[in-house]
């Protein structure tokens, strides 16, 4: 906990967190996991995404390799353990090891951008290890005009490396510890959780139009009002999102045309945002949610303009992996609960290419990207614990043994 309350302390504002893509206080915050991993006998790199790559070799430099890790930039206004403690806890697994190696190596990973924050585009450090760090990506250009591209160079890297930060042959899993940054685990009294899905997720912008008239003088049975009628559909999204078991469905944001108070909306955009573990279930309630939509223009004289701006299919982890969680995890003597993660996470990006697989801790409060954000020091012990088991466990696994050398 210490260790991430003072990397939270690298920041680009001096007042709270926030770190961005590549921006300098990345630099501290690399130099100081090298010095914790060094005297361990890490060999510590940059990649050319600016991802930190952390290598504690195996028994023998023929052996198979497991990644662990989580993401090193914030949000605005950060709390101190989103990411960041995912790769201190894959630290503290190595000084668990106490010196002793393992048949497989140990890379511990620190992403350079999982946010998305600097460039609206989410994942650009795990997206190197799979191979989609590609020339439309580095082309993006933050506020400033500054691309990807020149934020890697500025920051004293070479782009045209990217292609040596992808995953070898010889990776046969990644692990990701992080806090749920959500009420779940609270609720059920439990400190940690291994997570078989991550939600599929559609977000859509919803624009009613009518037509904009005096508030004063428009009798209201001859009105086309767009506000009343998206205050009808938020309603409606809400109770349908409570009427389906494992549905997520939000409006977060509202925009009016002209916005005045004395004149009635003649439009009215609106974003939705839906998630499910099962992507037949989530696009059921879009459909859904559409034809209410339609339903409710056509009674009140408006019309409803759908448009799709994501549609994200669920990613599941590896079941391997995820059982071999949930063993470690009954072996500190918690319950292993298995739950959906709402929220995106680089295990998601790993899985397109290798067995991935995740943990959460208690998140206090369920608070998160926020200053309050907290964990529970005896829940980051039980981490520790369930992590220590996992690197044992896969040491005498068939998984393991079927990836060694002359297998
Ligand atoms: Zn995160």
């Amino acid at each position: 906990m210490v260790r991430c309350r003072r990397l939270a302390s690298f920041s680009q504002d001096s007042h709270g967190t926030r770190r961005t893509f590549l921006s300098p206080p990345m630099h501290r915050v690399h130099q100081e996991i090298a010095g914790w991993m060094e005297p361990l006998g890490a060999n510590v790199r940059i990649d050319a995404a600016g991802n930190l790559r952390g290598l504690y070799p195996a028994l023998e430099a023929s052996g198979p390799r497991l990644l662990v890790g989580s993401h090193l930039d914030t949000v605005p206004n950060a709390g101190a353990y989103d990411g960041i403690l995912g790769v201190v806890l894959a630290v503290a697994l190595l000084e668990g090891l106490g010196g002793r190696k393992l048949p497989y190596a140990v890379e511990v990973v620190g992403f350079s951008d999982e946010e998305g924050v600097r460039f609206g585009t989410p994942f650009i450090g795990s997206r190197a290890l799979v191979g989609r760090l590609d020339e439309d990506l580095l082309g993006n250009v933050d506020v400033e005009g500054v691309s990807v591209r020149k934020a890697i160079e500025e920051f004293g890297l070479k782009p045209a490396e990217i292609e040596s930060a992808a995953v070898e042959d010889n990776v046969y899993g990644y692990i990701e510890f992080h806090i749920e940054q959500g009420p779940v685990l609270e609720r059920l009294g439990l400190p940690l959780a291994v997570v078989d899905t991550i939600a599929g997720q559609s977000r859509m912008e919803v624009t009613f139009v009518g037509h904009a008239n005096h508030a004063g003088t428009t009798p209201m049975d001859l009105r086309s009002d767009a506000i009343a009628g998206a205050a009808e559909w938020i309603t409606a999204v809400e109770s349908i999102g409570q009427a389906v078991a494992g549905l997520v469905a939000t409006v977060g944001a509202i925009r009016a045309e002209p916005g005045v108070a004395n004149v009635i909306a003649g439009k009215a955009t609106l974003s939705l945002d839906v998630r499910h573990a099962a992507d037949e279930h989530r696009l059921r309630a879009v459909q859904h949610f559409r034809d209410q939509a339609e339903q409710i223009a056509l009674r009140r004289r408006l019309s409803a303009h759908w448009k799709t701006l994501l549609n994200q299919p669920a990613v599941a982890m590896d079941p391997f992996l995820s059982h071999q969680i949930e063993a470690a995890i009954g072996k500190t003597g918690s319950k292993p609960h298995r739950m959906v993660s709402g929220a995106g996470h680089d295990a998601m990006v790993l899985a397109e290419k290798i067995p991935a697989a995740m943990i959460f801790l208690r998140t206090p409060g369920g608070i998160s990207h926020d200053p309050k954000e907290a964990v529970a020091v005896e829940d980051i012990a039980k981490a520790i614990e369930c992590g220590l088991h996992l690197l044992d466990q896969l040491t005498l696994s068939t998984r393991l043994q079927a990836r060694m050398p002359g297998a």
